[in-house]
């Protein structure tokens, strides 16, 4: 078969009115279809190309063979969160750009097959490994954090997991909207974690309830996952009107505080012609967000074009069938209010020259402007890490943008303290932040050996 087995979506209009999840999944017949497509490369550049590396001929080889469990036991030998990559992974610049059906035709749908063998396993939770007497204390409860904890419980620490909110998951649980990553999936992920002994503590602040210091005392080794939760704005005029967001605000409001249920207290947000600024996964999910909040018109602001988005494929593909309206090479120079409202958005119009050094075109200003009337502005520009840590622990050293600075172990500036995750690199993607968390995790376990276990 030349295409890919397509995966079945929500009808339309339920797409654009409720917040369930869009992509349905494979069933059995998908499944086996798309797993019969795999050539089973002995080279496997699919492997090399997974930044951690699951065997993925063999977990695809397994699924063709109906072997679903086997499937997963393959995969999470290297991936803690199978259910979570499979659905968001940007497998398209991974796994799947280096397959070798893609020279050809459509490459393995590789994360629709992780995701299948995720949600129709019937292993219950894996054993739990006796613990070795040494504690490890992990800081922030996303990605990063949680791959670093499975990975050291494995190892037979005991790990305790300190998160700042009411619940855990980061940006899985207060970014990634519910119709992209249902919540259940998330939360079967954690408590797979909490079966296997990992002790997660929530309303936590480290820096403020408990300091990096006072941890050092108690654990033998720490990890820093805290993520990049300050957001970025441009700085023109107009960014404190009201009705002006950062991205953040305006999907946790929505993910975490359910501001478009009537039973929850928090204030829902009222939206007829909204905004987005950005191209990324960020400002793919706040525009259909703010679609399925009811808004009329939904623009998304671009100052290159949709060739250049950084976004995954599909979620463009899925905002633009959802009604977003792309605005391509605009850039905004103000915000214009009313009464103290955002009323309209001004932005210069942009070309793309071609980058001399080989890069990608450059956006340049041109004189003409163009306007659009809004209510709501919302800013998905990318983040920072939030300076909170590094301001409590002046020996932690961080670089000028706040990414906590570390060596090639992931070791900071700190004694025992590694860190890994957007916390370091700045925004980044899930597996990344995986990856991170589970190579500080061998490092930790390395140094803890070095000093004590041997
Ligand atoms: P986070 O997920 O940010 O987790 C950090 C955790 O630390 C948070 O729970 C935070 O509350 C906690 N914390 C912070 N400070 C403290 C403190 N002082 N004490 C205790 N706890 C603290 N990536 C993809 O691969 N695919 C996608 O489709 C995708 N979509 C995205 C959509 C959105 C809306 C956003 C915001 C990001 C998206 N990303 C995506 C990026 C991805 O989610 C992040 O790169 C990843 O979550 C980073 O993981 P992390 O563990 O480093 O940090
Ligand atoms: Fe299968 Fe593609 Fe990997 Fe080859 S590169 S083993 S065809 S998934």
């Amino acid at each position: 078969m030349k295409n890919r087995t397509e995966m079945r979506l929500l009808d339309l209009s339920l797409r654009q009115t409720t917040f369930n999840e869009v992509a349905l999944g494979y069933n059995q017949e998908e499944a086996l279809n798309e797993a019969s497509r795999c050539l089973n490369c002995p080279t496997k550049p699919c492997v090399t190309k997974c930044p951690v590396n699951v065997d993925i001929p063999k977990f695809i080889t397994q699924l063709k063979n109906n072997d679903v469990n086997g499937a997963y036991l393959t995969i999470t030998e290297m991936n803690n969160l199978p259910g979570v990559c499979g659905r968001v992974c940007p497998q398209e610049k991974q796994c799947e750009s280096a397959c070798t059906l893609g020279r050809k035709f459509e490459p393995v749908a590789i994360g629709r097959l992780e995701r299948y063998a995720a949600d129709n396993n019937t292993i219950e939770s894996q054993e739990q490994t006796s613990e070795n007497g040494y504690k490890v204390a992990i800081i922030g409860s996303g990605p990063a954090g949680l791959s670093c904890a499975g990975t050291l419980r494995n190892y037979g620490y005991k790990v305790d997991v300190f998160e700042a909110i009411h619940n855990f998951g980061g940006v899985l649980r207060y970014g990634i909207p519910e119709f992209r990553l249902p919540k259940p999936i998330v939360d079967k992920e954690i408590d797979s974690l909490k079966k296997r002994g990992i002790t997660f503590h929530k309303n936590i602040v480290c820096g403020k309830t408990i300091t990096i210091s006072e941890l050092q005392t108690e654990y033998d080794g720490i990890f820093i996952g805290t993520g990049a939760g300050l957001p970025k704005f441009m700085n023109i005029p107009g960014e404190s009107l009201n009705g002006v967001f950062s991205a953040n605000e305006f999907l946790t409001r929505i993910n975490l505080m359910f501001s478009y249920k009537t039973e929850y207290d928090t204030p829902s947000i009222d939206v007829k012609n909204v905004a987005i600024v950005g191209a990324g996964n960020v400002a793919m999910d706040a525009a259909r967000s703010a679609v399925r909040l009811g808004a009329e018109n939904v623009y998304l602001i671009y100052r290159r074009t949709r060739k250049e988005m950084p976004a995954r494929l599909e979620e463009i593909e899925h905002a633009i069938e959802e009604g977003v309206i792309l605005k391509e090479l605009l850039n905004p120079r103000e915000i214009v209010g009313e009464n103290g409202k955002v009323s309209k958005v001004v932005c210069t119009k942009m070309k793309l020259v071609k980058d001399e050094n080989g890069g990608r075109d450059i956006p340049v200003e041109t004189d003409q402007t163009e306007e659009i009337v809004i209510d709501t502005i919302v800013m998905a520009l990318g983040n920072y890490p939030n300076p909170l840590l590094a301001s409590s622990e002046s020996n932690l050293v961080v670089d000028r943008k706040g990414c906590v600075v570390v060596d090639e172990n992931l070791h900071t500036s700190l004694d025992k303290v590694y860190a890994g995750g957007d916390a370091v690199s700045g925004a980044a993607t899930v597996i990344l932040a995986m990856g991170a968390g589970k190579k500080a995790a061998l490092q930790i376990d390395k140094m803890i050996r070095g000093n004590k276990l041997q």
